[in-house]
């Protein structure tokens, strides 16, 4: 892969980063991400990895846009409100980015349809707003060894968490919460409510987390969770230990 003179003009502030460099500007554009539901945590981190130049950007949603969503999910603008999430976002992203491969996947995810939507993609980031498709992405990439970057935000706190799978020691989401709570148990944005904000600082943390995932820098957040309470502005990162009885030790 040889750059051209506008590739390296678009990304020369990453470029001249000692630790990036050429050769991980390389790495990212060589890169495939799925983000899983554009909301208000999919819509930065999406922004973020198609400016950063992840080369192949893939985003999954069914949902239409709706004016409620306005004051968080902000790929969106007035405009789109009745309109498929995941085509709009991409049709943003491509602006953004016109030289990254974007695909969109206008379905809700299920185990019938995981592998066939994901099985392309290196990494995957949980922007979904649900208990089902989380841990439904949480076994996938658990069974197929993929890096998995998880965030979750409610009221005015939020929270990271990244699986890295092709690593013995990574605790999964059952290590952390073993019963799947029903939809009944959680009381999801839509009930809780939620600062738009939150979506911004917990999806920008999740994009920052990718980014180091693939360029294979820093100390990853796998191990450990990252709790973050936006009123006091305490970020905790909390050991996050392989619980002995959970699914992920038998699969292994
Ligand atoms: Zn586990």
């Amino acid at each position: 892969m040889k750059f051209t003179k506008k590739q390296i003009d678009r990304y020369s502030r990453q470029i001249i980063l000692k630790k990036i460099g050429v050769v991980g500007q390389k790495k990212l554009l060589k890169s495939s991400v799925l983000i899983i539901g554009v909301g208000g945590l999919g819509s930065p981190i999406a922004i973020y990895l198609a400016a950063l130049g992840i080369g192949k950007i893939g985003i999954v949603d069914k949902d239409n846009v709706e004016i409620s969503n306005l004051s968080r999910q902000i790929i969106f603008t007035t405009n789109d409100v009745k309109k498929n999430k995941s085509s709009i976002a991409i049709k943003k992203l491509k602006k953004i980015n016109p030289s990254i491969q974007l695909k969109s996947f206008n379905k809700n995810l299920t185990i019938q349809n995981i592998n066939q939507v994901a099985k392309n993609f290196d990494l995957i980031v949980d922007g979904s707003d649900n208990f089902r498709t989380r841990f439904l992405i949480n076994d996938y990439c658990l069974q197929n060894k993929k890096i998995l970057v998880s965030g979750a935000i409610s009221k005015f706190d939020g929270q990271v968490y990244t699986f890295n799978f092709s690593k013995k020691k990574s605790p999964c989401l059952r290590c952390f919460i073993p019963n799947a709570p029903t939809e009944h148990d959680i009381d999801n944005c839509e009930y809780e409510g939620v600062l738009g904000t939150l979506g911004g600082i917990i999806g920008s943390i999740q994009a920052n987390e990718v980014a180091k995932e693939i360029l294979g820098i820093g100390d990853t957040l796998c191990g450990y969770i990252l709790i973050i309470d936006g009123l006091k502005l305490t970020f905790r990162k909390v050991k996050l230990n392989k619980r002995s009885d959970c699914n992920c030790n038998e699969k292994k």
